[in-house]
């Protein structure tokens, strides 16, 4: 006697999804029937070793079979069945929590757009019910070891299944799908092929630790007559079963790693580096992490997905699982396998799987400790690596107004003016001079700029190392951090750098007197320009220099203006500084009080030459080459007599 029962009010709209979805990714029915039947050999294993009713298997094994004339798919496991009241409980309700708020997902983002519908059902799956996205019929053959009965549940997935009693000999369940028949939009037959079947437990199921078999049709010469051939059924096994991941450190080689990488993460090139971890505790995980040499292509578009490979014992869920890594590391690749992500991770919500963030969390933690290690144990290496990623790591520092900067600050490596080398924050400290209070930088768009800045002249006689800062977001960056080991950042190109001695002050002082009406003059002639004139010690063989207020420097000015929303009228203070030692200068001084009206174009000049060396291009290029060629001519004139000699030829 078979009974027809209706399924309850949720099973009932999560089944009308499965049957009117058009999502892409239908084959993910077989990933979760699988895992299902996994499941029932997990529990079946795991009450078999503590009650003497259950014999102990050995040969644990989930069947595939393909019949093409009924156009059916088989999956059959020798794992715990069901009983009848298990049945309805099962496969007649949906009462766990996952599915609730999986369909409350649903209702919230559903704006009668079913692509968000979809995507959500690839991103959690919806376990059994999904078969019913390929089949018009679902039949289930069960016997639980508990009872002595065996049924068959039926259902075509509308609003009722039938439970009927059958004959079973072994404990187990068999899932029968009837494929649905074939549209104009969509085929079922490729459920039907021996290739595409093998394939999709290759990329959903391929470590799922029971063999995954199926009979697949061979060619074989024929017994009595070698040179013809005929088909013959071999059961083969589908699935690899271990994870290399699930192995220990020792077990794993260098090569297997690098080969799984570029397999798995099809790049040509070996990882730089790959690190393997396997905790037991408060939570186990497995986790394969490497960082490709070179940067992944799409890496700065808006498309690219930052995430790791998610697996739950072996079965495939999800491919970028986002919530795994940190934004600053998006560039790492690598998986992560749990069996503590619940039975079918995909009723959760991922996002706010505790068990996830905690997963995250430390992997954050031992990614920083490997390159922590890389760094101090193999520097070439870290600045290959730095060169590449470090960018992502400053934007870390930066990133949620600097709540990581203690945690990142160490990994941060610039080019100093020492021998331009790569030197920690750490190092430059320990090296600082004993009554030296800052870190120096200068910022440019290259280390050859920057050492020309007049700047550096200063410095290079005191000898005080200098960091050079190219990236665009390395200003930002300082700025979050603001001082390390209570050291705090001077930008060489802001602000007063105060490094002269008494005695250089004093001089300075003397000379100010001398210079007074020069510079007054200056600046009169560039008060649009620059909010001061001033004598300055800083500069040795330059002219002059273009020197911005603590706050905002140059280099600011120029990222800022350049990002997108365009300029902000963010503009950094102008000083312009003078060297009294510079002959120019001295010869300036010397012939002003005669040719008061020259000093017009003598303060443009200058100016100019400090926008120029300052890395910015001129306001007005032509009026600067006028007054350059005035200026020339007035040279000629004056050295070769140019004019005098024309005149007497005339
Ligand atoms: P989930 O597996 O996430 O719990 P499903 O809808 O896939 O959700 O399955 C519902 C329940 O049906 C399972 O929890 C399990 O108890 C039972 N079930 C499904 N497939 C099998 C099977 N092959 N053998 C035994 N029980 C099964």
């Amino acid at each position: 006697m078979s009974q027809v029962r209706e399924f309850k009010t949720e099973s009932k709209q999560l089944l009308n999804l499965m049957i009117n979805s058009i999502y892409t990714h239908k084959e993910i029915f077989l990933r979760e029937l699988i895992s299902n039947a996994s499941d029932a050999i997990d529990k079946y294993k795991f009450l078999s070793m503590q009650d003497d009713a259950l014999k102990l298997e050995s040969d644990y094994q989930i069947l595939i079979s393909i019949n093409k004339e009924e156009r059916t798919l088989g999956i059959k496991d020798n794992g715990i069945g069901m009983t009848e009241e298990e049945l309805v409980e099962n496969l007649g309700t949906i009462a766990q929590s996952g599915t609730k708020s999986f369909l409350e997902r649903l209702k919230t983002n559903n704006t009668n757009n079913d692509n968000i519908t979809l995507d959500v059902i690839g991103q959690f799956g919806v376990g059994f019910y999904s078969a019913f996205m390929v089949a018009k019929k679902v039949v289930v053959r069960t016997k639980s070891p508990y009872s002595d009965k065996a049924y068959i549940w039926e259902s075509t997935g509308e609003d009722t299944y039938t439970i009927q009693e059958t004959t079973k000999e072994d404990h187990g369940t068999e899932v029968i799908l009837y494929l649905r028949d074939n549209t104009e939009e969509e085929n079922y037959d490729e459920f039907l092929e021996e290739y595409r079947i093998k394939n999709l437990v290759k990329k959903y199921s391929d470590y799922v630790h029971y063999p995954i078999c199926m009979y697949v049709s061979k060619q074989v010469p024929k017994e009595d007559n070698k040179d013809e051939y005929e088909t013959v059924l071999e059961l083969e096994q589908l699935n690899s079963m271990t994870p290399i991941w699930k192995k220990s450190k020792a077990e794993i080689t260098e090569e297997e790693l690098k080969q799984f990488y570029r397999y798995q993460f099809r790049d040509y090139e070996d990882p730089l580096k790959a690190f393997h971890m396997n905790v037991e505790g408060l939570l186990n995980y497995n986790a394969l992490i490497f960082i490709p040499k070179i940067a992944p292509f799409d890496l700065y578009s808006e498309k690219y997905e930052k995430g790791l490979q998610l697996y739950s014992r072996g079965v495939f869920i999800q491919d970028k699982c986002k919530e795994l890594v940190p934004d600053y590391l998006r560039f790492i690749k690598g998986l992560v396998d749990s069996p503590d992500l619940p039975l079918n991770i995909s009723r959760e919500i991922l996002q706010h799987n505790r068990h996830i963030s905690k997963i995250a969390n430390n992997l954050e933690k031992k990614i920083k400790n490997e390159l922590e290690k890389m760094l101090a144990n193999e520097r070439e290496q870290y600045i290959e690596f730095f060169k590449t990623y470090g960018v992502h790591l400053k934007f870390g520092i930066y990133d949620n107004f600097g709540e990581k900067k203690d945690f990142l600050k160490d990994l941060l490596i610039y080019v100093s003016s020492k021998n331009k080398e790569y030197v920690t924050l750490k190092e430059y400290v320990e090296r600082m001079k004993p009554d030296q209070e800052f870190i120096y930088y200068a910022t440019g768009s290259s280390i050859e700029q920057i050492e020309k800045l007049p700047q550096m002249e200063l410095l290079r006689d005191k000898e005080i190392e200098v960091l050079y800062l190219t990236d665009d977001i390395d200003e930002f960056t300082i700025k979050v951090l603001m001082n390390y080991d209570n050291k705090q950042f001077k930008n060489i190109t802001q602000g007063d750098l105060n490094l002269e001695s008494l005695e250089e002050k004093r001089e300075l002082k003397k000379k100010e007197k001398t210079y007074k009406k020069l510079l007054e003059a200056i600046k009169e002639n560039l008060k649009d320009k620059v909010s001061d004139v001033k004598l300055s010690s800083r500069l040795k063989d330059s002219a002059v220099c273009l020197v911005s207020s603590d706050d905002i420097s140059f280099e600011m000015e120029r990222v800022l203006q350049h990002m997108p929303g365009g300029n902000l009228g963010i503009k950094a203070t102008r000083i312009l500084e003078i060297n009294p030692n510079h002959k120019l200068i001295q010869a300036l001084e010397a012939i002003y009080e005669k040719n008061q009206d020259d000093i017009k174009d003598y303060a443009e000049l200058l100016y100019d030459q400090a926008l120029l060396v300052a890395g910015f291009t001129l306001e007005d290029p032509m009026d600067f080459a006028k007054k350059l060629n005035n200026l020339m001519i007035k040279t000629v004139d004056f050295t070769y007599s140019y004019n005098e000699t024309k005149d007497q030829e005339n």
